[in-house]
């Protein structure tokens, strides 16, 4: 069914989508010019096993420890298709809005390197598994369409130390299933690339596919940019390969484009190109040419039947899909009022612990935290919650970001915190005081319940006559400003204020200090 849905969205959404992106968008870096981007993303399959062997898929081991004799190309084994990772290419597919096709097939891509020892690699060139997706991306609120997705087999890893003779292969990679997953030339500004990949990534770990982790390899970004001035054809494209993180993504576009104005700008011509990404310098360089491309000689893999998906199975796995980030984003806005912002930083607390294998989506981030917190809520603290939200956001989450602690080693509790949200809501706690014991918990771990850590810390709002007496306090300690406060020069009350505040250490309220002042002033 959900399948069928997301199809029908793609088919009613496509007109409007052709028009929006045949919009000519130019750049104030850039006037006249329009900068036109797609991206391959090559993401690693989650899954235990690899593609075709039953080798582990398991990376942070010894060198060439899982590898079977079908990894290491030995003459006579054969591939066995691994389901699991056909289960979360569907997954992601699904997620993605594709078509899937319910027959594919594997095709050879034929080149000679030391990372693939049979001279080939296995991918679906012909007929991919799925086709004519989108992602909506989270901070501009655009969409990239997606062109296909296809299963492919990932090559061994190869490192050369420098000064060393010798390059070293790993082959604990080789045969690892990935996907492969094109976009269309849809994305106008390096911004809005490196939002498309951060959403891309979410949707990916979100329905447990992958890890999605750049500097780690587990996702890899090929960027194809190109230049073209209003009411022309899209310019020559360049490819930039293999770009590790979201932050170079963006800065090699950059640079990309200014290169291509520059070019263009002294009437000269783009050469169609592989290029290469220097960190350093900050600059793209050529790899190889056009005419230096490899022919791969692609054929069918006669060893491999095609893929043949039934109506039955997608459904299944449309039945299993958890819910996806976008769905997310505006459930939490509408449930409860929050921020566009404060979702957004509520999102991309992850829980600091992976994706599981075989499609186990990461859990326990703060969207989770928050969700729980907000589930044994005493309904009347529920009442508004951008205050609970921006506790959690602003204060924990900045101080653990603060002391570099990922989000699973939090030691408040979803207890404690639903604790200090009552006694801020019945004006126990202030909310300086609030935010003083989160940090207290935060600095000494302590398991202590909150009610016991108010009293140790002595941290009660103050009595209405406890705050009477530090109003009078302040009152004789600045008898000049009171004065001034009592014939009318309201600006003063604040430092009478103020100094209510810093002696009560947080414990009283500036409202209601302020409300008082006035009064005995009056
Ligand atoms: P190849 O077979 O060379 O990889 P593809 O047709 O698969 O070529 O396209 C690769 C990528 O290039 C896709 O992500 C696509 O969106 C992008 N692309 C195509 N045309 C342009 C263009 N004019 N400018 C920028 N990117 C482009
Ligand atoms: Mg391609």
């Amino acid at each position: 069914m959900l399948w069928r849905l997301c199809a029908n969205i793609v088919h009613r959404t496509r007109p409007r989508l052709a028009k929006e992106f045949s919009t000519f968008v130019s750049d104030p870096r850039w006037p006249g010019w329009q900068a036109v981007i797609g991206i391959e993303v090559h993401a690693q399959i989650r899954s235990r096993a690899k593609l075709f062997s039953p080798s582990s898929n398991s990376q942070d081991i010894s060198p060439n420890a899982h590898v079977s004799l079908f990894d290491a190309a030995f003459p006579g084994t054969l591939p066995v298709l691994n389901r699991r990772c056909v289960d979360l290419a569907v997954r992601t597919a699904l997620a993605l809005g594709c078509d899937i096709h319910q027959r594919s097939s594997f095709d050879r891509k034929h080149y000679f390197y030391a990372d693939l020892p049979s001279g080939y690699q296995i991918t679906q060139k012909y007929a991919p598994l799925a086709r004519n997706g989108r992602v909506s991306v989270d901070d501009t609120g655009r969409v990239v369409r997606i062109e296909q997705i296809q299963l492919e087999q990932d090559t061994a890893k190869s490192t050369k130390s420098p000064g060393a003779e010798f390059w070293r292969i790993d082959l604990n990679r080789a045969g690892a299933g990935l996907m492969e997953i094109v976009s269309l030339p849809d994305m106008r500004t390096p911004e809005e690339a490196g939002a498309y990949v951060r959403s891309l990534q979410a949707v990916l770990r979100a329905v447990g596919a992958s890890d999605g982790k750049m500097e780690q390899g587990s996702l890899r970004c090929d960027v194809n940019v190109s230049i073209n001035r209003e009411g022309e054809p899209f310019g020559t494209r360049c490819e930039i390969k293999n770009l590790n993180s979201v932050k170079f993504l963006m800065s090699a576009i950059l640079s990309e484009v200014q290169r291509h104005i520059s070019l263009l700008s002294l009437g000269r011509s783009i050469a169609q190109e592989t290029r290469g990404f220097d960190e350093e310098r900050v600059e793209t360089y050529t790899l190889r040419s056009k005419e230096d491309a490899p022919d791969y000689r692609y054929m069918p893999d006669p060893n491999l039947p095609p893929l043949i998906l039934t109506e039955g199975y997608i459904k299944q796995i449309a039945k299993s899909m958890p819910e996806l980030p976008h769905a997310i984003r505006s459930r939490l806005q509408s449930q409860y009022g929050i921020s566009a912002r404060d979702t957004d930083i509520l999102m991309s607390i992850e829980s600091g612990t992976d994706v599981g294998f075989d499609g186990e989506p990461s859990r326990g981030g703060a969207v989770s935290y928050f969700e729980q917190v907000a589930k044994h809520c005493n309904p009347k603290v529920a009442i508004n919650w951008r205050v609970p939200c921006v506790l959690i956001t602003h204060e924990l989450v900045g101080q653990l970001v603060f002391r570099d602690e990922p989000f699973s080693a939090n030691p408040v509790t979803v207890t404690a915190m639903r604790d200090v949200l009552s006694l801020l809501k019945n004006k126990t706690l202030t909310g300086t005081s609030a935010k003083t014991l989160i940090r207290h918990i935060l600095n000494t771990k302590t398991t202590k319940p909150v009610a016991v850590l108010v009293q140790e810390l002595s941290l009660q709002a103050s009595s209405p006559e406890s705050l009477e007496k530090l109003c009078q306090n302040a009152i004789d300690a600045l008898p000049q400003e009171s004065e001034a406060v009592r014939k009318g020069n309201q600006r003063v009350l604040m430092k009478l204020v103020g100094r209510v505040m810093k002696h009560s250490r947080g414990t009283a309220n500036a409202k209601d200090a302020a409300a008082t002042l006035k009064q005995m002033l009056s």
